[in-house]
């Protein structure tokens, strides 16, 4: 089915003599989504084109990947190279913009998850490399390492605290 809000889009073009040019292997055909009641600049811009669209910025295909090439042609959720889940976002784009804009969110949350717990992971990895540089006495530890305190208790006081 080829979807009129839809337009084919790739991640890349190659460049020829310093022009952008259409590359010889487009790869995963990505739906650069077109919001026809309300144009962006560079949705207006690339329709006024007629022609192969180079964005200058990559923007955010359906499924969330960055294109930089936008065909002249609608999005075709039949054509063989086309992302899964670009067919499915700009389907939803096309038939049911709620559940469009709900799979956005989802999309959105899982994302944010995602990133925190690679924060999270970051955290911990870095609490390893502290330990394990305190235990080889490369950093100061919390705690006074035996080694100094038993230093400190055989070294006699000079105003002579302990013997009074
Ligand atoms: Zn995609």
């Amino acid at each position: 089915m080829k979807l009129p809000s839809a337009r084919s889009a790739s991640c890349h073009f190659d460049s020829e003599h310093g022009e952008p040019v259409v590359p010889e292997e487009p790869g995963v055909i990505h739906a650069f989504l077109l919001d026809l009641d309300a144009l962006t600049r560079t949705q207006q811009w690339v329709l006024n084109r007629n022609d192969v669209a180079f964005l200058d910025k990559p923007e955010e295909s359906a499924c969330g990947t960055r294109v930089s090439l936008v065909y002249p042609m609608p999005f075709n959720t039949d054509d063989p190279d086309v992302c899964p889940s670009c067919t499915t976002m700009a389907t939803f784009w096309h038939t049911d913009r709620e559940e469009f804009q709900v799979r956005v969110r989802l999309r959105h949350n899982r994302r944010v998850a995602r990133e925190a717990e690679r924060a999270a992971k970051a955290e911990k990895s870095t609490d390893l490399l502290k330990r394990s540089l305190k235990a080889g006495g490369l950093l100061p530890g919390d705690d006074e390492s035996p080694d100094t305190s038993v230093h400190r208790a055989q070294s006699p006081r000079p105003d002579g605290f302990h013997q009074r």
